[in-house]
């Protein structure tokens, strides 16, 4: 079959690099790809916005799956026109991408499903919502409604810090996005990352990641996109994930048939695992940025098999085998990232890298010449296996030390947490 991959990130390399092993595959495309998807796809420079542009090329290259990475174009609907010009397509509708795209959606889902998540309110405006976070006190959350690339969440430890947040948002710091807030309960525990393949009807368990959001080793410094994930997460234990599955993704599922709205495509719970059980954090409708390096990595079945089961509906008759290995990935990123990053930079080592047995899966790259330069933030995912995390962890440094890049960086204590459970 022809498959179009759409994004550019880490993600789509992993995806891209897993897809291009099924025996199913004819060719495969990506738009607008990158260096290292080049190596696996045909990329081609559409715009993803443009959704007349990518149905002319399905229809040209006679594209029988379209698979897309990112959150933005699922939540601007790329799914629903892509079926309603009959072309098949792994992701959820724009409607079900609401449980990304929207945090009050997904908490208002949660409170008709008994689904356990912290207790919040919705607010359209400032002064609401600062007598609310005055009526509860601190810690407290305060979060933008829309999407705000990982920038809208506000965790306050004190009062002063929330009330903040909230002129923050209203200020629009966020954009539309902050246009409505919603302010919930500090959760305390150890967070994981859950994903299912969905087709509206069935979940399928697609495994477990705990990642790095923290600049700096020790999980310090500013946020990122995320600066390394390692796969399984220790604290999801089978008791964890089927209480899971029955309490939070199988409603989510009912509730969102029920609405008209039935979710396909990745699900990925972001869980604070407490005292109590999971509780749900977020939704997001799409792969992880690391984590599906890590999970493409231990994933041992076709994965063309399952994403085609997930878009004709047929997931209750396909399950998932995985390689007993930890997998881990370390993003190495260009100076200045968060903040700006430097552009441009040229980076040797990569053959001698892959050589160690790693995948160096291309994130924001760009070929000048013959050589591999940085053109973005997060530069590069350097990702191994080994029978335990500790083991995963000695050999991505080991590719990772291969790397001669004197402007990039990464953190050297990736998967900290789970080495320390190992040695205990
Ligand atoms: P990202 O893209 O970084 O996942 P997001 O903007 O979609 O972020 P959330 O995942 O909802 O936002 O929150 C970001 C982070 O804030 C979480 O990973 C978690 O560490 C923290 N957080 C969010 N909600 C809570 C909560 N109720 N209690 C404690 N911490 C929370």
């Amino acid at each position: 079959m022809n498959v179009l991959l759409i994004g550019s990130g880490g993600r789509e390399h992993a995806l891209a690099w897993k897809i291009a092993a099924s025996p199913m595959l004819n060719r495969l495309y990506a738009a607008p790809g990158n260096p290292g998807i080049a190596r696996e796809a045909e990329c081609v420079a559409l715009d993803i916005a443009d959704h007349a542009a990518i149905i002319a090329f399905c229809k040209d290259k006679k594209i029988d799956l379209v698979v897309v990475g990112p959150e933005a174009p699922l939540v601007a609907g790329i799914a629903d026109d892509l079926a309603t010009a009959g072309v098949r397509v792994f992701g959820p509708s724009k409607a079900a991408a609401q449980l990304e795209g929207s945090k009050g959606f997904t908490k208002d889902l949660c409170a008709r499903q008994n689904i356990p998540t912290g207790a919040y309110r919705r607010f359209t405006g400032a002064a609401e919502a600062r007598a609310y976070v005055k009526t509860q006190g601190a810690p407290i959350v305060v979060k933008a409604d829309g999407l705000a690339a990982g920038k809208g969440v506000t965790v306050a430890m004190t009062e002063e810090e929330a009330l903040s947040a909230i002129d923050a948002c209203f200020d629009g710091a966020f954009g539309g996005a902050g246009a409505e807030v919603v302010v919930e309960a500090y959760l305390e525990g150890e967070e994981a990352s859950f994903f299912c393949l969905c087709d509206g009807k069935t979940a399928l368990p697609f495994g477990t990641a705990q990642d790095h959001k923290r600049v700096g080793d020790g999980d310090t410094g500013p946020n990122t996109g995320g600066m390394g994930a390692y796969s399984p997460a220790p604290v999801m234990t089978d008791t964890m994930v089927e209480r899971t599955m029955r309490e939070i993704i199988e409603p989510t599922l009912r509730g969102m048939a029920e609405i008209g709205a039935p979710f396909s495509g990745v699900l990925f719970a972001g869980l604070m695992i407490t005292r109590d059980g999971p509780q749900l954090i977020e939704f997001n409708t799409r792969f992880g940025d690391p984590e599906c390096q890590v999970l493409m990595m231990r994933l041992k079945e076709d994965l063309l098999v399952l994403l085609n089961a997930s878009a004709d509906g047929q997931l209750a008759h396909v399950s998932a085998r995985w390689r007993d290995d930890a997998a881990l990935t370390v993003v190495m990123a260009a100076k200045g990232y968060p903040g700006t990053p430097q552009k441009g930079s040229v980076i040797r080592g990569l053959a001698e890298a892959a050589g160690t047995g790693a995948e160096i899966f291309h994130a924001g790259t760009a070929m000048r010449g013959d050589e591999v330069v940085a053109n973005g933030g997060r530069v590069l995912n350097v990702t191994a296996t080994g029978k335990t995390v500790r083991e995963a962890q000695a050999n991505t440094y080991a590719a990772v030390d291969r790397i001669d890049w004197p402007d990039g960086f990464c953190r050297r204590d990736i998967g900290w947490r789970a080495v320390e459970r190992e040695k205990s």
